[in-house]
């Protein structure tokens, strides 16, 4: 049997392990996906543990994204961004080290019809899934604009991602930038299991493309407020799904089931 399994501290309400398995049954694979909770301390030693007791693929998530750098041979996506979270320990080597929130946030968007090369984005929030989602989209060719609460850190970000600029979260900030933008997403935790949102509504527009990552509640008042003024809207979930879609792919080498993987996540939520 293979086992799968997400390392993280707390992990108790995740939604991968239905996300995964739904897609073992479908294709009839003889494989579970666990969850593991080490303590910080104890990051590598679980890794080397994981290698050793054959596990096949880890995800990684909050607080060991950046920390399991230093564990794994990351691939230069994951090295670029600064953070990994997913981890193959299929190969005859180390265990190597990606990163799927990047791509995985980019299949969100282009499943939702949003063109992204020569795209003018903006990026809310210069954390670790900023940090993919910036990156993400500086790849697919779009020029990115980052705005964080903590000023300093969106500029730092934006002197990695290429042709990016790095602005604070003021209310006149925002509507500037979006005003001539095309995408906008959040990678703030604001918004999560409460009613606030990081973007003032009347700084939206209906020519906006409006990704949120949060999926806490799945219709966040930010994407809300962007359906109430026509804009495109993609849900935290689709960023969740694809990301899981794609260490799945990384993982088992097989085409993943889709739909079959949404549903079931979709139903946890
Ligand atoms: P993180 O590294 O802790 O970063 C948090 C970000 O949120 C920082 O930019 C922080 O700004 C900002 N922030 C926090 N509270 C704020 C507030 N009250 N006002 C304005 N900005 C605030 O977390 P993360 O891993 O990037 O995750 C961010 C969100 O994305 C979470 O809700 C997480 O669940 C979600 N996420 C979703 C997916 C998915 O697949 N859908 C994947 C990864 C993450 P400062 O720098 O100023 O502190």
């Amino acid at each position: 049997m293979d086992v799968f399994g997400l390392l993280g501290n707390p992990v108790g309400h995740s939604l991968s392990p239905p996300m995964h398995e739904a897609a073992y049954d479908q294709l009839g694979l003889d494989a579970r996906y666990v969850t593991f909770e080490p303590e910080p301390a104890n990051l590598e030693a679980a890794i080397d543990g994981a290698d050793a007791l054959g596990i096949t693929g880890l995800n990684v998530t909050i607080p060991f994204k950046q920390d399991v750098l230093d564990c794994v041979e990351a691939d230069e996506l994951a090295a670029r961004i600064g953070a990994v979270n997913t981890i193959d320990f299929t190969g005859s080597g180390a265990p190597t080290g990606h990163n799927t929130d990047a791509v995985g946030a980019m299949r969100a968007l282009r499943d939702h019809d949003v063109t992204l090369e020569g795209a003018d984005a903006v990026v809310v929030g210069a954390g670790g899934a900023g940090r993919a989602i910036a990156f993400g989209l500086a790849d697919a060719g779009a020029t990115v604009e980052i705005a964080n609460r903590t000023e300093a850190t969106a500029h730092d970000l934006a002197e990695d991602v290429p042709g990016a600029t790095g602005h604070g979260l003021e209310a006149d900030t925002l509507a500037d930038l979006l005003e001539d933008g095309d995408i906008l997403v959040n990678a703030t935790s604001v918004g999560m299991e409460s009613d606030e949102t990081p973007v003032p509504a009347d700084a939206l527009h209906g020519e906006l493309a409006v990704m949120d990552a949060v999926y806490q509640p799945l219709e966040t008042r930010l994407l809300r407020d962007a359906a109430e003024v026509g804009a495109t809207t993609v849900d935290g979930a689709w960023m969740l799904l694809y990301q899981g879609v794609e260490a799945f792919e990384l993982w088992t080498g097989e085409v993943p089931p889709v739909e079959t993987m949404n549903e079931a996540l979709r139903s946890q939520l």
